[in-house]
């Protein structure tokens, strides 16, 4: 089983030390291997060194979060996808990127964010790299946008839309992932068992969304999520996990 979105690269979590990092050996033991988005300038510089030093287990996609993003100014931004671009060879998606109707309402924010997102599209495109997608009450905005912008490979991470823009979506060949949080989502399980395994991830954003009580979210809580596709779908857990783990080698270009 995989995990295709954690960030095992913040440097603090509740103010102390990322409690994922100590844990890496645990979760080795469960999982073939996870992705981690960075989703600043600082979590860029800690992925790629864990990336390093976990060769073939943690992956690394290189992003800016839409609140974050908010954040820099022009020259920040440029100095950043500056970095990426020297990066490029190590890392094997662009994100998280993408748009958060839930903090950015005025339609100035709005405007300048998508103008953010846009640079990333770009980026992603001129390297084919996949797009890691965070849309937060802006899903149709942000599926529209790709659409545009003809992307063809792209994740729609912690996707918590409706079934029907989910069919939209799996229309034009894109991933869903569906974080272990769905295990209290009835809207999630819904989109679980209409959308076909072909098109499925699963992930974690760990250390957030925990759906137990519970300091922090794991990447080895995956199991419990395969064990409710599994049943939700009627299908066997080995086949639901080999399916997603193809799904994501497929999506990110992985050839083992
Ligand atoms: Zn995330």
């Amino acid at each position: 089983m995989i995990d295709a979105h954690c960030h095992i690269s913040i440097p603090k979590f509740n103010n102390e030390s990322n409690p994922l990092l100590n844990l890496i050996p645990d979760f080795k033991k469960e999982l073939e291997f996870v992705i981690d988005s960075a989703a600043s300038p600082i979590d860029a510089k800690i992925s790629l060194d864990l990336t390093e030093k976990h060769k073939g287990f943690i992956f690394s996609t290189l992003g800016l979060h839409p609140v974050d993003a908010l954040e820099l100014n022009d020259k920040k931004i440029e100095n950043y996808i500056e970095f990426i671009k020297e990066n490029k060879d190590k890392i094997i998606g662009i994100g998280e990127v993408g748009l958060d109707y839930h903090y950015h309402k005025q339609d100035a924010e709005i405007k300048r964010s998508k103008e953010i997102f846009l640079q990333f599209i770009e980026l992603a495109k001129e390297f084919n790299l996949p797009l890691v997608l965070h849309l937060r009450k802006a899903e149709e905005d942000g599926f529209k946008m790709v659409v545009d912008n003809d992307v063809k490979k792209v994740m729609f991470h912690f996707f918590s839309g409706k079934k029907d823009l989910a069919m939209e979506i799996v229309n034009e060949g894109y991933y869903i992932s569906i974080p272990v949080i769905m295990l209290k989502s009835k809207t999630m399980k819904k989109v679980v068992k209409a959308i076909p395994l072909e098109n499925l991830l699963t992930e974690t954003d760990s250390p957030w969304a925990s759906p137990f009580d519970e300091p922090f979210n794991k990447p080895t809580n995956i199991k419990y999520e395969i064990e409710k596709i599994s049943e939700l779908k009627n299908l066997d857990k080995e086949i639901v996990e080999k399916q997603i783990t193809e799904n994501a080698k497929k999506l990110f270009g992985m050839n083992f």
